[in-house]
């Protein structure tokens, strides 16, 4: 017979135990990681103090007694740079904090007290330690990849090359006409044309608003820097050749050196990611930066669209058959946040959490029905802005006052977010527009944010009960 101890054992058990959460961190590059991270260290070092936290039952509960940094336990990951990100903010002028363009960690002790079992008692003192890890959602990109042979993935690429995005890679395409699939290569010309190819997407991702990029190292390599495991590129110009006659090439032509170079690269950069560390997070925050695609019209709103869409394939444990294959995730609760809410007036703010939810309707879905609890939220990390109210224009309309990255004071009013996906009409009326915003010189004590505390009480409110 099954013997299970009695509940009130299983609790002082638990509380005896110091807990531990490993909270992970991605988006995007330029989705906000680097300020969220910021601010979340920000907030918890002083929670109970000067953070505005009101959100956060532990803190209104004045049960948060404080956190601190202490050595995280794998040495082989940079630390999070939350000092150099700080130093940034406090600078004369103040600057956003120079993004993290690999995997990142910090590890943060967090003392509180356990709520009261009754009146006459006071709550114990308990350890939560807390690691955050910051990863490039650029990498939950390649997952596909693992399913796919050189032959499909190739097919694929060409199938994405529409005339827009062939503008950027035109120098590639161009040098990599020249070989065809049974050429024999030199090494240093293998090397240059991958160099082309990944120079083709960085573009296509800075000037085109291109959000779906493969491989997802090339363009975040992290250590990965220069290696000759990112030294490959898909083979866009097939017509006339069968797989058959392909597979027969030999060992030295292009395309079975490109085929081994892929299939390394899925071997020993694609799958370690997901067994070495995506497994072992237990709860994890995708930002999406919704406001900028917004601002930027309808090609790259959808671009960015259909990239989360792909990007939360990594979190479908229901549906993808690979997991089961490859590993056991374990994530058990997931928040997704429209990030730089700060751009536009808090009477935008509900609109904008509920585009997200529309955005990312299906991600959403399909966690629930993994029976992983998620939800989406819209938040500032570190607010750059302050409302002002235009009483004498209309009662009760709001503006924003910011200076912008040139240093211009501006009092604008960005538009309204719509709260369903935009259609023809919105993008016909142009109703949306901000600058980026500098952030304000900080000082001392909290930095200034949105929601974060609505997103921290929904993330651990449970683990510092
Ligand atoms: P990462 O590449 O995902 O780490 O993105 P960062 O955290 O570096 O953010 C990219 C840029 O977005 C920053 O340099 C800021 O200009 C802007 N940004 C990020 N968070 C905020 C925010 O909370 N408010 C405002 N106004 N801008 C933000």
């Amino acid at each position: 017979m099954a013997w299970t101890l009695p509940k009130h054992l299983r609790d002082v058990l638990e509380r005896g135990l110091d807990r531990q959460v490993r909270l992970a961190v991605t988006g995007l590059s330029r989705a906000g990681k680097t300020a969220f991270l910021t601010s979340l260290i920000n907030q918890l070092r002083h929670a109970g103090l000067d953070a505005q936290l009101e959100l956060v039952s532990a803190v209104r509960e004045h049960r948060l007694l404080g956190a601190q940094r202490v050595d995280q336990p794998d040495l082989s990951i940079p630390r999070f740079p939350y000092d150099e990100a700080m130093a940034s903010l406090q600078a004369s002028p103040a600057a956003w904090p120079t993004p993290t363009r690999g995997m990142s960690e910090l590890r943060l002790a967090i003392k509180y007290r356990t709520r009261r079992a009754s009146r006459h008692l006071t709550g114990e003192e308990a350890t939560l330690t807390l690691d955050l890890i910051d990863y490039p959602g650029e990498w939950l990109l390649d997952l596909p990849m693992l399913q796919q042979d050189f032959h499909d993935w190739s097919g694929t690429m060409a199938s994405l090359m529409t005339p827009e995005r062939r503008a950027f890679m035109s120098t590639w395409l161009e040098k990599a006409s020249a070989h065809t699939p049974d050429s024999v290569v030199e090494e240093q010309t293998l090397a240059e044309l991958a160099a082309h190819y990944t120079d083709g997407l960085h573009q296509a991702r800075r000037d085109g608003g291109f959000y779906f990029i493969q491989p997802g190292r090339f363009l975040l390599p992290g250590e990965l820097r220069d290696a000759p495991v990112l030294q490959f590129y898909p083979l866009v110009q097939l017509e006339g050749w069968s797989r058959e006659a392909l597979d027969a090439l030999p060992a030295d032509s292009l395309y079975q050196t490109l085929k081994a170079r892929f299939e390394h690269y899925k071997r020993h950069v694609i799958t370690p990611f997901y067994k070495s560390y995506f497994q072992r997070f237990d709860r994890q925050v995708v930002l999406v930066d919704v406001l900028t695609a917004l601002n930027s019209g309808p090609a790259v709103f959808n671009e960015l669209r259909y990239t989360m869409n792909a990007l939360m394939q990594s979190f479908n444990y229901g549906r993808n058959g690979l997991f089961s294959r490859l590993f056991t995730p374990r994530i058990d609760r997931l928040a997704i946040a429209a990030t730089k809410a700060d751009h536009v007036t808090p009477d935008q703010h509900d609109a904008l959490q509920t585009l997200l939810s529309t955005l990312m309707s299906q991600p959403l879905q399909d966690m629930r029905y993994a029976n992983i609890p998620a939800r989406a939220f819209a938040l500032a990390s570190i607010r750059a802005t302050t409302v002002k109210k235009l009483e004498n224009v209309t009662p009760n309309a709001l503006a924003l006052s910011g200076r912008t990255l040139e240093d211009q004071e501006v009092l604008l009013f960005p538009g309204d977010v719509p709260s369903t996906l935009p259609d023809e009409t919105f993008w016909a009326r142009q109703g949306f527009s901000f600058t980026p915003f500098h952030p304000a010189r900080h000082t001392s004590g909290a930095l200034p944010h949105i929601r974060m505390d609505a997103l921290l009480d929904w993330l651990l409110g449970d683990k510092w009960l």
